[in-house]
């Protein structure tokens, strides 16, 4: 898949990607890497420059005008936004910003929506009879980020994409929300797809992770082996500076420091990471495509795995530490709480 302007260089370029039913897929990579473009291209909010969003057996980034509305309004694809200040209208209760993907679809009557938007709000931990008349404004931030994933439940999507779903709860929420996304897809078989630049929360829950750079996945397989053993240089990094998930005796930042001569040629040719990568060599001016790297694993680097041999004689082999579990938050939820 890719998306951008033709005359540009795509903000996405060549992004493999699939989650199967009950797996959680996380993906990965700092600000401006593309991992939001993604999402909003995987649920049609934007359409691909070229490339095919797959659902269920049957293309949606070809749909238009009236199919794309009745997909959209079918609820299996669900996408919860990143900022649910912004995405919570601020005059709708509750229970009417839940309901709202119901009413719009328009299956169901009055009293079905009821049941199900207080069957969403009890899936969340949310007290429907207590929070459901109050408005955004009136409840928590990490209320708010649950009122946001029982609106983008309510349809039972069969896919789920969620937007750094965690990214400005506190720790017990954090662990409130992650246990909901591993409770929905083991109990309802669910797919997830979780953007996040929080590396320890994946850890916990995701069975793969794909870690993108400036619009490329530069690396993808299950989250223990990446996460315990990367085999890009720009994984390596952000693993380097994320403590929580970093094995002990894995490469540190100082081993990956850019190359104090940057190459040559210019940022839009060759390896996408090439400018920041202590390792590149004159064949990296050629973009290396994802290549296998073991079972289940793809790696777009042309020196895997030399360059962890160069850092080998700073750094001792690293060995998986293995992702950290959840941490059972206290309070299952507002309502066992009396909250
Ligand atoms: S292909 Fe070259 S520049 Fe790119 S990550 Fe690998 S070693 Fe570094």
């Amino acid at each position: 898949m890719a998306f951008g302007r033709r005359d540009a260089r795509p903000v996405l370029d060549g992004v493999e990607l699939s989650v199967a039913e009950g797996e959680i897929v996380g993906v990965i990579g700092e600000t401006g890497s593309g991992k939001t473009t993604l999402a909003r291209t995987a649920v049609g909010l934007v359409p691909p420059r070229s490339g095919r969003v797959v659902f269920d057996g049957r293309e949606i980034s070809g749909l238009r005008g009236r199919s794309l509305r009745a997909f959209r309004r079918s609820g299996r694809l669900s996408y919860a936004f990143q900022d649910p200040l912004r995405a919570l209208d601020p005059e709708l209760t509750v229970r009417r910003a839940v309901a709202e993907p119901l009413a719009v679809a328009g299956d169901l009557g009055d009293a079905e929506i009821a049941a199900r938007v207080d069957e969403a709000l009890e899936t969340v931990g949310l007290d429907a009879a207590r929070l459901g008349d109050r408005l955004p404004g009136a409840i928590s931030g990490g209320q708010r980020q649950r009122v946001l994933l029982a609106r983008a439940i309510v349809t039972r999507p069969r896919l789920l994409i969620a937007d750094e779903p965690v990214s400005a709860l506190d720790a017990s929420n954090r662990n409130r929300v992650l246990r909901l996304l591993d409770r929905l897809r083991t109990e309802r078989g669910m797919a997830v797809v979780v953007i996040s630049h929080d590396l320890s929360s994946l850890a916990g829950i995701a069975d793969r992770v794909a870690v993108l750079y400036r619009g490329r996945v530069v690396e993808q397989g299950p989250v223990r082996e990446v996460f315990g053993r990367p085999l890009h240089p720009y994984t390596a990094l952000l693993i380097a500076s994320a403590p929580s998930v970093r094995a002990g005796d894995g490469p540190g930042a100082a081993a990956l420091r850019p190359s104090a001569e940057p190459p040559a040629w210019t940022a839009r040719e060759g390896c996408v990471f090439g400018h920041r990568c202590p390792f590149v060599i004159g064949s990296c001016r050629t973009a290396p495509a994802p290549a296998p790297v073991g079972q289940g694993r793809t790696a777009a680097c042309h020196r895997v795995p030399q360059w962890r041999e160069l850092v080998a004689g700073a750094t001792p082999p690293v060995t998986a530490k293995g992702p950290p579990e959840l941490v059972a938050a206290a309070g299952e939820t507002d309502k066992e709480a009396g909250r």
